[in-house]
């Protein structure tokens, strides 16, 4: 009997974790106009506007194409006929399926779970929404965004640094008819990921996200090295967040990104500082263009210049907003550390910790301050209205 209860206990444990599901927007403004679609493992049932129009296994294909503000549907001996919506339901946990679009031609894309088809109503082409359940999504995340090579310890701190940035964007594609863009955009999304460890932390960190003091969900910002130490957020977006404050990391010093270096001529330098209001000739002495950054500073001066030091990355196209101002005979070098906007979580110094025996958990309050993870379920009961 307890036994018994136990079971239905987890089965409903598991349902309500597994009922997160979340639609994607994938190839996103490929303008797709045909495609072929195959299942790879499982069946899956066809249903159209009309409603349910046929089954098919992974030795079929069908082809979907546009045509006069409809999707046509054919197989490779009949034709079903003209339909506004299509939607591919897999018939079990575990459906994965493949996209070749043939206009535009592209590469064979592999995703699990459903897909719905629709057309884009403003700019007429086939919108492909992957609907997908929130952990194997997740898994496709990291693996598009880290690739396969960080510990699993990283992979897991990952994995709920992405959902929990998706939960938080759920609508930020709201008026596109889907929640999330496949593109950086949003997060990068590649589909069905090839790396079982990846597979295996969205699982173990199934329904966990990170949330403020308030029980909101956080901000998870991150970027690739922080070149010794993390920003403020106001520093780059304005909006000041408690817990995403700068920190010393001497974790990613020697990683790959800790370093860059940038060198352009003296003229167009001197030209640039002119334009922000530097006094013409007061460059040409050297001491005029030398700069030491000795930790994180947000602005660039020069006698009666101040320019913060996010515009020059940006203006420059620079990897990172923390460099030194060297003169080298007719140029200046500048001399960078990190790579990325230093907001949040450092991945190269995360992975570092990740490699040295840190748990993803005190990686998390390393970079993030006072935070808390929890999950989906505790969410939903704090945000209940009683
Ligand atoms: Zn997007
Ligand atoms: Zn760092």
């Amino acid at each position: 009997m307890v036994r018994n209860f136990l079971i239905l206990l987890c089965v409903c444990f598991i349902n309500t974790i597994s009922a997160e599901i979340v639609n994607i927007g994938v190839l996103h403004k490929k303008k797709i106009t045909s495609f072929i679609f195959s299942p790879q493992a499982g069946n899956y049932t066809v249903y159209t506007n009309k409603g349910k129009l046929t089954e098919i296994d992974n030795t079929e294909i069908l082809e979907l194409s546009y045509r006069n503000n409809l999707i046509y549907i054919k197989s490779l001996d009949k034709d079903y006929g003209a339909f506004k919506k299509v939607h591919f339901i897999g018939s079990s946990v575990g459906n994965t399926f493949k996209i070749k679009t043939n206009h535009p031609a592209g590469s064979i894309k592999n995703y699990e779970d459903n897909l719905i088809v629709t057309i884009h109503t403003y700019y007429r082409y086939l919108q492909l929404v992957n609907n997908i359940d929130i952990d194997n999504y997740v898994a496709g995340v990291v693996e598009s965004e880290v690739g396969r090579r960080p510990p699993v310890e990283y992979f897991k701190l990952q994995a709920i640094i992405c959902r929990t940035y998706a939960l938080k964007n759920i609508d930020k594609h709201k008026d596109d008819g889907f929640s999330l863009c496949d593109k950086v955009h949003c997060q990068a999304y590649h589909g069905k990921p090839k790396s079982d460890l990846i597979k295996e932390a969205a699982i173990a960190t199934s329904g966990v996200v990170i949330v403020d003091s308030d029980i909101n969900l956080i901000t998870a910002t991150f970027y690739s090295n922080c070149g010794g130490q993390t920003a403020n957020s106001e520093e780059v977006w304005k909006r000041p967040l408690y817990y995403l404050k700068a920190v010393k990391d001497t974790f990613c010093l020697n990683e790959n990104n800790a370093v860059w270096t940038k060198k352009i001529s003296k003229e167009e330098w001197s030209e640039y500082l002119i334009d922000y209001g530097l006094p013409k000739g007061s460059l040409e002495a050297e001491c005029g263009t030398e700069y030491f950054q000795n930790c994180r500073e947000q602005y660039y001066e020069n006698q009666n210049v101040q320019i913060p030091f996010v515009t020059i990355r940006k203006d420059w196209n620079l990897k990172s907003a923390v460099f030194d101002v060297i003169p080298d005979g007719n140029y200046v070098v500048l001399k960078g550390r990190g790579f990325g906007h230093g907001v949040g979580l450092c991945q190269e110094g995360a992975m570092k910790m990740a490699r040295t025996g840190y748990s993803y958990i005190d990686i998390l309050h390393f970079y993030y301050e006072d935070v808390h993870m929890i999950n989906l379920e505790s969410l939903a009961f704090f945000k209940a209205d009683f």
